[in-house]
């Protein structure tokens, strides 16, 4: 059952088209790879998907409904993104816990705060340390904690390993397939390793030059790689 459909998408800018003519689905509660040189176009087609940017022609659907009728605010709280750089704003764990829902004029709970946590596989007890002393794994796991505040279905990960020493990747990881069983999260995954791409999904997209070159499962390229 898709949870994300596009059929012929492109994008450009200016004269330059950024991506090119792209098609597929994703199914629901499935964890899916986006692997491909710098620059072949996988941020900008995450960049649609949440509505930070409009397709010029091609339709997105998300749950069977097309992308534009989608209220903005509704779209980026049903489509949660985490970026590679985990930026933290000054102040605490819990305060930049609350952005989503200072956002919204609403307060987050501590026990709440707690949790989510809990959930990323932090001590709770960090909750009123300064966020900026953290670890750069642990400023991720904060990062995917405050996109998970908004309860997303679907979850859009940028490089998020990229800048992370490989003990802190491999937490990384684990998590993440830990919240994807848990919660039965739809993921897209960016990422620069073909191992990783294997390791997490089930399906791996390869793209190049704006374009999708290939859809695989993780056990076929296990057969060729
Ligand atoms: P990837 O995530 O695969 O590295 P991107 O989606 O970031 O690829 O970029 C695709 C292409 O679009 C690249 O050629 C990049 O330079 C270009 N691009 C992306 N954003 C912008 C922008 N804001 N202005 C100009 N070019 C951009
Ligand atoms: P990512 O690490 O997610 O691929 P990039 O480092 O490619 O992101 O881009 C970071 C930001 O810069 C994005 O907002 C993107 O739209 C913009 N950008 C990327 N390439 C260009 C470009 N050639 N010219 C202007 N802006 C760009």
């Amino acid at each position: 059952q898709p949870i994300i459909k596009l059929k012929n998408i492109s994008y450009k800018l200016e004269n330059t088209l950024i991506l090119n003519n792209i098609s597929g689905a994703i199914d629901t509660g499935t964890m899916t790879s986006f692997i491909g040189p710098s620059g072949s176009g996988k941020s900008t087609l995450f960049r649609l998907l949440n509505g930070l940017k409009t397709a010029n022609s091609g339709h997105i659907y998300i749950q069977n409904k097309s992308i534009d009728t989608f209220d903005p605010i509704e779209l980026r709280q049903l489509v949660g993104i985490v970026l590679q750089e985990a930026i933290m704003i000054k102040g605490t764990v819990y305060d930049n816990l609350s952005i989503p829902t200072q956002l919204k004029d609403e307060t987050l709970s501590e026990e709440k705060a707690k949790e989510l946590l809990t959930l990323v596989n932090l001590d709770p007890s960090i909750l009123m340390q300064d966020a900026r002393t953290l670890s750069g794994g642990q400023k991720q796991k904060v990062s995917i904690a405050r996109t998970l505040v908004n309860q997303p279905t679907i979850l859009l990960l940028d490089e998020i390993t990229s800048s992370l020493d490989p003990v802190s990747q491999k937490a990384i990881e684990s998590l993440v397939k830990d919240l994807h069983s848990r919660l039965g999260l739809t993921i897209l995954w960016i990422t620069h390793s073909i191992e990783q791409a294997k390791e997490v999904s089930e399906s791996i997209w390869i793209m190049k030059d704006g374009q999708v070159i290939e859809k695989s499962t993780s056990h076929e390229l296990e057969q060729t790689t």
